[in-house]
């Protein structure tokens, strides 16, 4: 590990001049400000400086008049941003008062791999983007940026790679410089949906990743005049965007312990529980994993005009089946519910302890579904429950779970809930297009 004044030298003899201090706020949204590379020293011992009550759910003022946010820069997280000639990027911890902030996300799921390392385990999650590029019409509208009509089946669609082709390299030449491992760029399920994977990390360093990706994605796609999207469901006919967690356990010897090759589905008894607990806590965790309005449209549909969505709707696993909220993979888990409104390191916080209450307390789950549940609804059989249906219903779940509430900490909670009815009411006074098509002249 370099000192302050080793890394202050690497950095300007690759022409670097400033500093991009980033956190994010309770919403997983990146904020951060430039500030000069020659006082490195103060931005990680003190921290760059915000107006506290500026930021969504820091829940300040709380210490004194000032109140102020203090994003310390964390010194292994420096990089040279490709976009953004003469800057490099810093992951900030959140602190106020000169103590850790507890609404901060980052610490909070600090907290959360500090206990299982306190176990000899590590937590590897591989996380999966899929979004939308959008823009606006002539009418201001939002409109997906690839429109092209009549596709049956758009998934895989070679044509729409070649016509975001100038994106998508640029993008894969921005993230490679930046040290992502890619392994593979696709077009996803709708039109104007693509989905960018690359090499799974330890809890936090994946976290901190996903951020920089999102920056990256925004950047680029400014650049080609489109938006990069993490709305879960911008299309009411088409597939949402998730944004899948792969989850492995390995123990201090650095074996994966949710693996075993002669279990049913590949997993061993731990792996099962894990899986029971995510289930168990599936409605709490929604509030989240899936935490925007939009996001209860994503969870409730299995159909689009092309297909199948393959958004989870119910609680339920099988092995490699897409179709429910858990899919078992060679011995990992991949936890579907999360999509990209979701606050990733408070998202990987609420999995990570539903996950390990189940392991604590040997839940067993119910049995594995094998078929397509979509086919099985369609057909009319007995379905296993449903994830929550609203915002509010996942909340309210959320708040009566002590595992959960545990896991982010009450500050964390008590801020999120707050925004989060907030939300709520915003949307359900709302009267939509939908409505007064329905209603206006029915009755
Ligand atoms: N877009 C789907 C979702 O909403 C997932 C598609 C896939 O399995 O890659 O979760
Ligand atoms: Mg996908
Ligand atoms: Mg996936």
């Amino acid at each position: 590990m370099k000192t302050i004044p080793q890394t202050i030298d690497a950095l300007k003899s690759q022409g670097i001049h400033s500093i991009l201090t980033q956190f994010c706020d309770i919403h997983g949204v990146a904020k951060g400000k430039l500030v000069p590379l020659e006082h490195l020293q103060e931005w990680v011992e003190q921290g760059a400086g915000f107006a506290g009550p500026s930021i969504w759910g820091t829940g300040l003022p709380r210490y004194g008049a000032r109140s102020e946010y203090y994003g310390r820069v964390q010194l292994h997280s420096l990089k040279a941003l490709p976009f953004m000639p003469g800057v490099a990027h810093a992951v900030c911890d959140g602190y106020a008062g000169g103590q850790p902030l507890d609404t901060c996300s980052r610490q909070l799921l600090r907290k959360q791999v500090e206990r299982l390392q306190a176990r000899g385990w590590t937590l590897w999650v591989g996380i999966e983007p899929e979004f939308f590029l959008l823009e606006k019409d002539a009418q201001g509208q939002w409109q997906v940026a690839d429109r092209e009509d009549g596709l049956d089946k758009p998934s895989y669609d070679l044509k729409a790679i070649h016509r975001n082709a100038g994106f998508l390299e640029d993008m894969r030449a921005a993230l490679v410089a930046l040290g992502f491992e890619l392994q593979q760029i696709d077009h996803e399920d709708a039109c104007g949906q693509y989905e960018i994977n690359y090499r799974f990390d330890d809890a936090l360093a994946a976290a901190d990743r996903y951020m920089l990706f999102k920056m990256t994605a925004h950047a680029v796609a400014h650049k080609h005049g489109m938006v990069f999207s993490g709305m879960p469901k911008p299309l009411a006919g088409a597939p949402g965007s998730g944004l899948h967690f792969h989850l492995s356990i390995a123990d201090a010897q650095g074996k994966a312990i949710f693996s075993d090759a002669a279990g049913p589905l590949g997993l061993s008894a731990q792996g099962h529980a894990f899986v029971a607990g995510l289930l168990h806590h599936g409605d709490a965790l929604s509030a989240l994993c899936a935490p925007t309005v939009n996001s209860y449209k994503r969870l409730a549909t299995s159909h689009s005009a092309s297909g199948t969505t393959w958004s989870p709707v119910w609680k339920s696993y099988g092995d490699n089946n897409r179709t429910c909220l858990v899919r078992t993979v060679a011995g990992r888990i991949e936890w579907r519910l999360p999509d990209p409104s979701c606050n990733v390191y408070a998202a990987i916080a609420g999995t990570l302890a539903a996950g390990l209450d189940g392991v604590d307390r040997a839940m067993v789950p119910p049995a594995p579904y094998d078929e397509d549940l979509y086919e099985r609804r369609a057909q009319g059989g007995d379905m296993p429950a449903r994830l929550p249906r609203t915002l509010d219903d996942a909340v309210t779940a959320l708040e009566q779970d002590q595992v959960l509430v545990d896991a982010v900490g009450t500050a964390f909670c008590a801020q999120f809930v707050k925004l989060k009815r907030l939300e709520w009411d915003a949307y359900s006074q709302h009267v939509s297009d939908w409505e007064l098509k329905a209603y206006a002249d029915a009755f």
